[in-house]
């Protein structure tokens, strides 16, 4: 398929992306590693008339740790954050995602920033910034703001971005001591978009009571869901068979699913149960704790 006609634009610098962005609103597109967005426009589910290239936008590929928080640019790679050792011994729960994005091929090009910014109910980051509590960067002609990820993703591929507004970077809060998280996800065969994903974040204090939690769910609902619910109800528990096993039950009934070719409702949330009790196991593990029964 053959996309419609399109003007391209490469801007050198930040400044110069967003004032063209600003100079064409709503006919230009951001372009990132073009993994979703090109797709789209070759559909012609997507027209856009402008594709503003970010690729050589300095500043937006930096991944490091500073003032409390993991920095990551809007350009890092899947490939790249992968690879991270940073993120290997640090961030398993964003390890464990990257490593199920698609394939080899495609994680070379997308970035984490698209994967966010895209807003698609079935991509794999969304749900692991709402379990991880990311706050997302927005640069636009007045400057910075900062978005709670809990607040980004406001409707069906639809985000809190302004026309205007790049994502410039993502923030997640360090792992504190006793915390730990996990990605498990569900796919008819490696490569393809879940089925359903579970991301869980707990931190548990010296007496292995749970201080905070953390659940976000991939592919159940009109955008990705943050399972409030669950985590309030684990919040000042401690984490055990029955507090996991009530709080899987609660994401299941947090699920907002649809018939597909997938799977059926009942399925599907059936297996948010099954996935968020592996996701809170492994995250508690992880966190230094286990599962007494
Ligand atoms: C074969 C295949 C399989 C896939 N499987 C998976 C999968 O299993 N899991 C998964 O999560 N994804 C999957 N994807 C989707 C894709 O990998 C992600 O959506 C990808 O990470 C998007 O990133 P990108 O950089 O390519 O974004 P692009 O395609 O360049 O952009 C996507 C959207 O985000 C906007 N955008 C991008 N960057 C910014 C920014 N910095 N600021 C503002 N707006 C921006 C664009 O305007 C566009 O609307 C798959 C894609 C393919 C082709």
């Amino acid at each position: 398929m053959i996309p419609s006609a399109f003007e391209y634009a490469a801007p050198q610098s930040l400044a110069e992306a967003i004032s063209f962005l600003q100079g064409h609103a709503g006919q230009a597109k951001v372009l990132a590693g073009g993994q979703s967005l090109i797709p789209l426009m070759k559909f012609r589910l997507a027209s856009p008339e402008y594709l503003v290239d970010i690729a050589r936008v300095p500043g937006l590929a930096h991944l490091e740790e500073r003032a409390g928080h993991l920095a990551i640019g809007s350009m890092v790679r899947e490939a790249v954050l992968e690879a991270s050792p940073l993120i290997r011994a640090r961030y398993p729960a964003l390890l464990e995602t990257s490593l199920v994005v698609a394939d080899p091929l495609v994680r070379n090009f997308a970035t984490v920033g698209g994967n966010v910014a895209h807003a698609d109910p079935a991509n794999d980051h969304p749900a692991t910034m709402l379990a991880l509590e990311a706050e997302i960067v927005a640069t636009g002609l007045d400057g910075e703001r900062t978005i709670p990820v809990a607040e980004f993703f406001t409707d069906f591929f639809t985000t809190a971005l302004r026309p205007d507004e790049i994502l410039t970077e993502i923030r997640i809060p360090a792992p504190t001591a006793g915390s730990g998280g996990a990605y498990v996800k569900l796919e008819r065969k490696v490569g393809d978009f879940a089925i359903v994903g579970v991301a869980a974040q707990v931190a548990i204090d010296a007496t292995g009571i749970c201080a905070r939690a953390g659940i976000g769910l991939t592919n159940v609902g009109p955008t990705p869901l943050k399972v409030h619910s669950a985590e309030a109800f684990l919040q000042g528990k401690r984490l055990d068979q029955d507090s996991i096993t009530q709080a899987a039950q609660l994401a299941a009934e947090a699920a907002r699913p649809e018939a597909d070719l997938r799977g059926s409702i009942a399925y599907k949330r059936d297996m948010v149960r099954v996935l968020t009790a592996r996701a809170l196991t492994r995250a508690l593990e992880r966190a230094g704790g286990h599962v007494a029964s």
